[in-house]
């Protein structure tokens, strides 16, 4: 059956991860796994029926989507379907006007996907530390390293809390800049009673096979300024203008570069399915999280990352901690079948981004001390007790 941690966006981390600690990746069967992909009991018919129809590429269930992830998550800005989150967030960067050589910051603790996309604009990144509370960029650091040169501000909402968004749009704002929001671990989670999604100039999420929703793969891209919604969708679509080429005239000439970046409706029916059950997905994913709250209160050799602050909530997507000694408890962990790993990796530990920074003091200082335990809509509430418990008797 599927192995949880294949499902990271950062495979090729797991498996690094893996072989530094002899830590095979653990079937499902045999215990406690990382991740679990959500799909619903009724995905299937929807994914039939559109199987069964004459659509299944870019089609009516990708419009439909689009239209109930506004219903649900947004009031004005407009939401458009695409590929995967990467794509995403490529298209935000161009849509930012960003270009060979501009400067942008960026988080450094996130998955590769949100600094990939900046290589293949000839980007240069400087990357942001992160606060050691919540793991979410440091504004302080963001604040240093802003000048006249940058062209955007990247943050992403570690594990599903949203970051210090007043002050980091307070920094566009004054730089005049975009803000862009990688929100691919926060689908429904909200700062000071606005969803993200609603809140920058551009927000980004992703249906890869282990986030809160998935499509297989898949992406969204929340735009606040109408006037690029046009243009965000030709450059979808290699830079045509589908509705026009639908139209029968000679009106799809190519001004611009485009991507194959659309979803298609087999991908959207998934969806679909899956938002019609998102409430539920997400109540139960905080439940799990609140629960570990709960086992780890008070303990003083387990810090749980994203508590305690009150004016934003928590998508619940990771539940991360921060030890001493980490691979003894992984090792630990594992010896109970309770599968744990890194997931993220600080970005300049990869050589492509061009090597280790030696500005990032709070990275440097929890490099080796988070990790990510369990948490999914099979587990139960039983289970995050089980894991405390094992947690709770040393390493
Ligand atoms: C999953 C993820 C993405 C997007 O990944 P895709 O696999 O392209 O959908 C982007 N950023 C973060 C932080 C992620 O966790």
């Amino acid at each position: 059956m599927f192995f949880g941690s294949y499902y990271t966006c950062e495979n090729e981390g797991v498996m690094r991860e893996k072989s530094m600690n002899e830590l095979p990746l653990m079937d499902e069967n045999e215990g406690i796994v990382l991740f679990y992909p959500n799909v619903p009991e009724n995905a299937l018919e929807e994914v039939s029926k559109v199987l069964h129809s004459r659509w299944i590429g870019q089609g009516p269930r990708v419009v439909a989507f689009e239209k109930e992830f506004e219903t649900r998550f947004l009031t004005n800005n407009t939401a458009l379907a695409v590929g995967s989150g990467t794509d995403a967030l490529h298209l935000s960067y161009i849509l930012a006007g960003i270009g060979p050589g501009d400067e942008v910051i960026a988080p450094v603790f996130t998955c590769t996907a949100t600094n990939i996309p900046f290589l293949y604009m000839g980007a240069k990144i400087r990357f942001a530390d992160i606060d050691p509370e919540t793991l979410n960029i440091n504004v302080d650091h963001v604040r240093q390293l802003v000048n006249t040169k940058t062209k955007a501000i990247v943050c992403v909402h570690y594990a599903g809390l949203p970051c210090n968004m007043d002050e980091l749009l307070k920094i566009s704002r004054e730089y005049n800049i975009p803000l862009i929001d990688d929100a691919a671990h926060a689908l429904g989670a909200t700062y000071k009673g606005q969803n993200i999604g609603e809140i920058t100039d551009f927000s980004v999420f992703s249906f890869q096979a282990i986030k809160h929703i998935t499509t297989g793969d898949g992406g969204m891209i929340t735009l606040k300024n109408r006037d690029l919604v046009e243009k965000a969708k030709r450059i979808r679509w290699f830079g045509i203008d589908r509705s026009a080429k639908q139209n029968g005239h000679w009106e799809n000439d190519i001004y611009e570069v485009g991507y194959k970046y659309q979803m298609n409706d087999i991908a959207a029916a998934l969806g679909l399915a899956a938002l019609a059950k998102f409430d539920e997905t997400l109540k139960y994913r905080q439940q799990l999280f609140s629960e570990y709250e709960k086992q780890f209160s008070g303990i003083d050799d387990i810090k749980l990352i994203g508590t305690g602050l009150t004016d934003r909530t928590h998508a619940s997507w990771l539940c991360t901690v921060l030890v001493e000694k980490r691979h003894d408890l992984m090792n630990k962990l594992r010896s109970f079948k309770i599968e744990s790993s890194q997931v993220h990796y600080r970005n300049d530990r990869y050589t492509v981004f061009g090597g280790r920074r030696s500005d990032l003091p709070n990275m440097d200082m929890v490099e080796d001390k988070y990790l990510v335990l369990p948490l999914h809509g099979k587990m139960k509430p039983t289970d995050v007790e089980y894991i405390s418990k094992v947690i709770k008797s040393g390493w």
